[in-house]
């Protein structure tokens, strides 16, 4: 069976990676021939909206997937006439404007932070009135790890904030004062099987992950059991198929989503080691129809993203319970080229190793 993934980035290696020992082969396609999935797969190097690069792509595959959600939305509806792709394109079109993502979790019942759209100078004065401040202002569209958004503390912020974004279909958002940040991971096969893995705390510097808890401190059943909740509503409303992440905001025990990933992600990256199954096989099995694997965690589990520069190796692999993970990427100022996972049997042997290792990522 062949896989076809839009995007070559690691979420595509990882991808295949995870595939390769259920007997499956991979074709990537992804304008760039350096990208970090091509080392491993048949890898096509073309732009992913030309209709004829897509059509070469097809030929001979089983199943599309993608790895990255501004996978142009016409791209996969004129491949899913060839060829089925999963999780559905409608999923990637609801994710990728964030208004519309938005409105989409309110009409599902999910609490939001309170927003309201904003196209010009006026709206964003009325929105201002209406919302509140402190609050964001975010680009609609191609947001992603904290660009495209602008934090607004007084009035006096506006002016710099729409010169900032201004020109391009807008979101204001009231800017919740959380206690924490936990994104919850579902699954489901295209035969209905579904599954959740347990919440995970996310800590994020300058916009970017940088580091996961899984299960999330302190986690309580009522807590997973309200994320479940929101999430199953997401994919039924979707008829989803595939890994969807959900991000949250925790504040007094309630939770806030903040948006989606129609696809494995960044959070979900400790399953490798610290779940019975990862978030990379149970997505393949479940675009594939195949049963789903447990999602049951093994033990506590922290994932470091390396942003911008690698650890010397040596010192990372010197930790008892760490597990290294390049890209092959090159290094370059706030790209995420790495990670590594703590996976340990106790929390306390966890925290020890998880000061050292941040003191020796950059
Ligand atoms: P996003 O690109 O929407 O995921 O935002 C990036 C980060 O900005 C989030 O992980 C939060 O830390 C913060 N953020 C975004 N929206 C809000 C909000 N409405 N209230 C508080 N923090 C937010």
């Amino acid at each position: 069976m062949i896989v076809g993934i839009l995007g070559g980035g690691q979420l595509g290696r990882m991808l295949a990676m995870a595939g390769y020992p259920l007997g499956l082969r991979f074709r990537t396609l992804d304008p760039s021939p350096a990208a970090p999935a091509g080392h491993l797969t048949e890898h096509f190097v073309d732009e992913l909206t030309d209709p004829d690069a897509l059509s070469r792509f097809a030929v001979g595959l089983d199943i599309v997937t993608y790895e990255f959600e501004n996978v142009p939305v016409d791209s996969a509806r004129f491949l899913h006439q060839r060829v089925p792709v999963y999780p559905p394109p409608h999923a990637l079109e609801t994710s990728q404007d964030r208004l519309i993502e938005k409105g989409f979790f309110q009409d599902l019942g999910i609490p939001t932070p309170p927003f309201v759209r904003v196209d010009s100078w006026e709206e964003l004065e009325q929105a201002i009135e209406t919302i509140g401040l402190p609050a964001l202002l975010k680009t609609r569209r191609f947001g992603y790890d904290g660009k495209g958004q602008y934090v607004l503390r007084k009035d006096e912020d506006a002016v710099l904030a729409w010169q900032t974004l201004g020109g391009v279909p807008l979101i204001f958002e009231n800017k919740i004062d959380f206690e924490r940040e936990v994104s919850i991971l579902a699954v489901r096969s295209t035969g209905g099987e579904t599954k959740f893995y347990p919440l995970v705390e996310n800590r994020h510097e300058t916009g970017m992950l940088r580091l996961s808890l899984a299960p999330a401190p302190g986690l309580t059943s009522e807590l997973q059991e309200q994320a479940e909740d929101y999430a199953k509503r997401v994919l039924d409303a979707l008829g989803y198929v595939g890994v969807l992440a959900i991000e949250l905001f925790q504040k007094e025990g309630k939770l806030y989503a903040n948006e989606m990933a129609p696809r494995v992600h960044n959070s979900g990256h400790w399953t490798i080691e610290g779940a019975e199954t990862s978030q990379f096989e149970n997505h393949l099995r479940a675009i594939l129809g195949m049963p789903l694997g447990s999602t049951a965690c093994k033990g506590y589990s922290a994932m470091v993203n390396l942003i911008g520069a690698i650890p010397d190796r040596r010192a990372v692999l010197a930790l008892a319970d760490a597990h290294l993970h390049l890209y092959g990427k090159a290094v370059r100022p706030n790209r995420k080229v790495g990670h590594v996972t703590l996976h340990c049997e106790d929390q306390s042997s966890l925290q020890t190793q998880l000061k050292h290792l941040l003191s020796i990522c950059p």
